[in-house]
């Protein structure tokens, strides 16, 4: 069978239109009878009034500093954000912070089920049957992703090992001591797989992975398709977010990504004014409300993450929304002397044109009136001298190119650069007010 779920991802458009506005409509009075954050934003807005997407159009935007804010008050730590008596949370998780103070998020016993089958859908799109044995190479801590593809990957009936207190070298042996033949990582930590199981010896085509969901962070189509060349499997993304739940994920045609319907209602907004919602091939911003969950509820919330809006249709036979690709983060986005600068083109090039650079960080600082931006290029090991230095003329021609800007470029020593396990950060703005 290839859906999880047959009855739901193969609706039409006009049934799913009318189930999620129903669910809209649903989650909006909930939010309004229970939550003092919405009680308080929606004071103006009545549910019943809401009949059509135009209307809801109308409702403000929910973004993840007003959660901050209203999780200063009680009840400790979630404050006017819970959707339900604080006794019902079962389950504690939290943002990782990387932009500021980290968001709490409560799950009842309920909410976090729901989060499971929205999981449940992403892992089987992504091909994971219950012939696999899904290695989880982290410690998961308060993260939520990884806790969602444990249980999920149990539910979908795959076996799964969690692989958390090993080092890199533990967690490769045991790949291969126990057979398993699936994992889900972060794209920086399984590209640091493949680079310490070759230091030790070991093609990472040997480990026999057959699927890897990545996560975390946004990937590249040439990072993704670097992945698949070392690993020989099928590597597959999704996207989502702490608070919201993942909403979309890439089945097999491995062609931009479904949007979970009708668990989501997903709207893409022009970037400029956040109304109008985009045409098919054009950037807009996430705005995604979880259709199905009370303990957490999230009206309009503004991922911040931009993607491109793709085709409807699908290969697959899914009828659900796709998008065509994720730009990156409205936060990432940058104006380096006029031009606008987003770090993933950088990653796009590194990873399809330079083999050879294993690590890279972009760093941008203000000398005197003028923005400096530098790429810092990690080469591997026992590379000659004079490649070394084509590859470094190479970089500044083809990013020049790429990005309208003059880097520097600057070859660092094999191993100098920092690994990092869950996000990646290659970009660092340390220009006076940047964020
Ligand atoms: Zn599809």
């Amino acid at each position: 069978m290839n859906y999880w779920n047959p009855h739901l991802e193969t609706l039409t458009r006009e049934e799913l239109n009318r189930t999620e506005l129903t669910y809209f409509k649903n989650i909006l009075s909930y939010a309004k009878g229970h939550s003092i954050l919405y009680q308080e934003k929606l004071k103006d807005i009545e549910p019943n009034d809401i009949t059509t997407f135009d209307d809801i159009k109308q409702i403000p935007l929910t973004d993840k500093e007003e959660l901050r804010k209203y999780q200063e008050m009680e009840p400790f730590p979630y404050g006017g954000t819970l959707g339900m008596p604080l006794e019902n949370v079962t389950t504690f998780r939290q943002t990782s912070g990387t932009t500021g103070k980290p968001v709490y998020v409560p799950e009842s016993y309920e909410s976090w089920q729901w989060r499971i089958e929205v999981w449940c859908h992403i892992l089987y799109m992504a091909g994971f049957r219950p012939h696999h044995r899904v290695f989880l190479p982290f410690g998961y801590n308060v993260y939520v992703a990884f806790w969602e593809a444990h249980y999920a990957s149990e539910k979908v009936g795959c076996e799964v090992v969690p692989g958390g207190a090993l080092d890199t070298k533990g967690r490769i042996h045991k790949i291969i001591e126990i057979k398993a033949n699936a994992l889900m990582n972060t794209p920086t930590y399984g590209l640091h797989i493949a680079e310490e199981a070759r230091n030790m010896g070991i093609d990472p085509a040997d480990l026999k992975i057959e699927r890897m969901l990545c996560a975390g962070e946004p990937m590249p189509t040439a990072t993704r398709k670097r992945l698949e060349e070392l690993y020989h499997c099928h590597v597959f993304d999704h996207i989502g977010g702490t608070e919201p739940c993942a909403w979309a994920g890439m089945c097999e045609a491995k062609d931009g990504m479904h949007v979970i319907e009708p668990f989501f209602l997903v709207e893409i907004l022009d970037r400029e004014t956040l109304q109008r919602e985009v045409d098919e091939g054009e950037t807009g911003v996430a705005v995604v409300t979880p259709l199905g969950r009370r303990s957490f509820p999230l009206i309009r919330f503004n991922t911040k993450d931009l993607v491109i809006k793709g085709k409807d249709i699908c290969s697959c036979g899914r009828t659900s929304k796709k998008i065509r690709e994720v730009v990156g983060r409205t936060d990432d986005l940058r104006k380096i002397r006029g031009v606008l600068f987003s770090p993933k083109t950088v990653e796009e090039l590194v990873r399809q044109d330079f083999r050879e650079v294993a690590e890279y960080e972009i760093v941008v600082e203000r000398r005197g009136l003028m923005d400096v931006i530098s790429l810092r290029a990690e080469v591997e090991p026992h590379l000659p001298i004079d490649s070394i230095e084509q590859t470094s003329v190479r970089l500044q021609e083809m990013l020049k190119i790429k990005t309208n800007l003059s880097f520097h470029v600057i070859i660092e020593p094999p191993g100098s650069l920092p690994r990092r396990t869950l996000k990646a950060k290659r970009f660092k703005d340390l220009r006076e007010g940047a964020k």
